[in-house]
């Protein structure tokens, strides 16, 4: 047995083996030899190691059963334990001083026997361990258990071990831990994957020996994400104070910290991880603190969220999603004119009442609905549009935002141009909002949808440009027909301190390369002015107009002075 099996059997707290034995002596014995690496549970007899077998089944690893009860015969035992599949692949080693009995226990699935008197201690340690690690697969527990960098467990078997962990510790107070390594990937970049990958192994092994003092389990979940499941602690700085390591001369590891402490055990333990992460992302930029603590407020906002999510379908369905329009105005004549608008969604729900789309875009972003709810607001776009020609006689172009998610739906190009034929409307009539950060996200696939769409005929408008990652260099490269600066862009430049610099940086550059500017969030007329100046073309906010339902925008519309001309 080599110091790798025992390590590997502590760090997942000891497994359980349950002792069917009646005689008094021969559980002293095993106890003696056993105890030091197992958690063992006795049955004296038949009754009671059914009923132990009953409730804790989960919790076992291996059955030593004796053949000769007062209650009961062994081999009826064994039988019962092959025929439920709750424990039909639970090992069963018979012990027994008959070599008849033997056969028979083999032939009814027993996995091997102990031979009466007991052998020396050394053989029943083998037998037994050989017997666990065959039944849970030795392959299995070398390469799929376990992380090939740090050697902990990888996510899959954390959490069954996880749940085995709560039965053993039923009614103890238990955390939920992420621990996250800040700006891993810089190390990767700066110091090579190596260097990374010895980054990973070190602050695994940190993290073991902290936690298993304070009995618990720890795995790698993905790249620098670790989770850590361990009975309830009071201060986490020791975690924090031993995996900041110094690399060398050159590195020191910081990291955070998400706990959800004295975890509710009757949600999903994922559940309880996304908790903790939840609470380790509320300190992602943080200088102040490197632990966060998930808390009834966002117990609150995740119950908000899941109430979201469920009536989705409901509010899609009765039409409880409202599109409103926000005017935007060329600038460039003395008198601002119209040129488009843009589509922007409401929720107006039965019981919340009105909801903003900042609350609830992200949220559908997370799950993906998000396909669903944008497909609804260009239908409703697309409608308006066709709805304003015959009403109002003016073709107002509406502009939609197209959530990065939708450029990685293969019918996106298919489900607009049917839109767009199904209304009548023309080229040019639909604009598409694609936010900055979804070019820098998957750069090359991105690039080549939105090529796609921009040769069937749609205008690409860059929304939120100034709070992605990218340069100013992209908008040189990337296909797009406007670009649209945020909002915080503008709030900088007009701020007290004026530094309008980088404003007009911007709009001259876009300019360079013919591209027109949108202004988004303006708000005075000092603005306005001060962005013509700058040879800004088309302005949106709410100095012109917030954003209206559809018929409060008709009359916007119709009040313009000469709109129609
Ligand atoms: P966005 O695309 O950047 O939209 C502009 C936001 O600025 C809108 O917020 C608008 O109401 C607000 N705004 C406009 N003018 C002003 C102003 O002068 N001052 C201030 N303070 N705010 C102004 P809203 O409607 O709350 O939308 C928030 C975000 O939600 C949008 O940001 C967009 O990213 C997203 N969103 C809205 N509707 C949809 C949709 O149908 N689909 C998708 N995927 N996202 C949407
Ligand atoms: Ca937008
Ligand atoms: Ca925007």
């Amino acid at each position: 047995m080599s110091e790798g099996h025992l390590d590997f059997h502590d760090a997942k707290g000891r497994r359980r083996i349950l002792v069917i034995e009646d005689e008094f002596i021969n559980r002293e014995i095993l106890g003696f030899l056993l105890s030091d690496t197992y958690d063992l549970a006795f049955a004296e007899t038949g009754e009671q190691a059914l009923a132990i077998l009953e409730a804790q089944f989960e919790t076992l690893s291996l059955v030593l059963l004796d053949l000769n009860l007062p209650d009961m015969k062994g081999m009826d035992i064994l039988r019962r334990i092959k025929a439920d599949v709750r424990t039909a692949m639970l090992p069963v080693i018979v012990m027994t001083a008959d070599q008849e009995a033997e056969v028979e226990s083999l032939s009814l699935g027993a996995i091997d026997f102990i031979p009466k008197p007991y052998p020396k201690r050394e053989v029943i340690l083998a037998r037994v361990l050989r017997t666990i690690e065959l039944f849970e697969g030795r392959d299995i527990i070398h390469w799929t258990e376990r992380d090939q960098i740090t050697g902990l467990y990888n996510r899959e078997f954390f959490y069954r071990y996880a749940a085995q962990f709560d039965s053993f510790h039923p009614d103890e107070a238990t955390d939920a831990i992420v621990l996250d390594i800040n700006h891993f990937h810089m190390i990767n970049e700066r110091h090579g994957r190596e260097f990374g990958n010895e980054v990973l192994r070190r602050v695994g092994q940190k993290l073991l020996e902290v936690v298993r003092e304070g009995n618990g389990i720890v795995c790698r979940r993905e790249s620098d994400t670790y989770l850590v499941y361990c009975l309830h602690r009071e201060g986490f700085e020791d975690i924090i104070e031993s995996v900041s390591l110094q690399m060398g001369e050159g590195y020191r590891v910081r990291v955070r910290l998400g706990v959800y402490p004295d975890v509710d055990k009757t949600i999903d333990m994922e559940r309880r991880f996304d908790r903790a992460k939840q609470a380790a992302d509320k300190v992602k930029n943080s200088f102040t603190g490197a632990v966060g603590v998930y808390d009834s407020s966002m117990h609150e906002k995740e119950v908000f969220a899941e109430q979201l999510l469920e009536s989705f379908h409901t509010a899609i369905r009765e039409r409880q999603f409202v599109v409103y329009f926000q005017p935007k105005f060329d600038i460039r004549p003395d008198k601002p004119r119209l040129s488009s608008a843009e589509a922007l969604v409401r929720w107006i729900h039965p019981t919340l009442g009105f909801i903003s789309p900042g609350v609830f875009i992200p949220l559908f972003e997370e799950n993906g609905l998000i396909r669903e709810l944008d497909s609804y607001v260009w239908r409703e776009a697309a409608r308006h549009i066709r709805l304003w020609k015959q009403k109002l006689g003016l073709s107002i172009p509406v502009s939609v935002n197209v959530s990065r998610i939708d450029l990685y739906d293969p019918q996106l190009l298919a489900t607009l141009q049917g839109l767009v034929a199904e209304f009548g409307l023309n080229r040019g009539e639909m604009l598409l909002e694609i936010t900055e950060s979804a070019y820098t996200e998957n750069s090359e696939q991105i690039i080549s949808v939105v090529n796609s769409l921009r040769e069937s005929g749609f205008h690409i408008e860059m929304d939120d440009f100034g709070t992605g990652y990218s340069s100013l260099n992209m908008i040189t490269q990337v296909p797009i027909d406007a670009l649209k600066l945020d909002m915080k862009f503008i709030r900088t430049a007009f701020a007290d301190r004026k530094d309008t610099r980088l404003l007009v940086a911007v709009i001259g550059l876009a300019k360079s390369l013919g591209l027109p500017t949108v202004a988004e969030g303006v708000e005075t007329e000092e603005q306005v002015d001060a962005l013509r100046e700058m040879g800004c073309d088309i302005v949106q906010g709410y100095f012109f107009s917030r954003p209206l339902p559809a018929d409060g925008f008709e009359t916007f519309v119709s009040g313009l002075a000469g709109v129609k001309a």
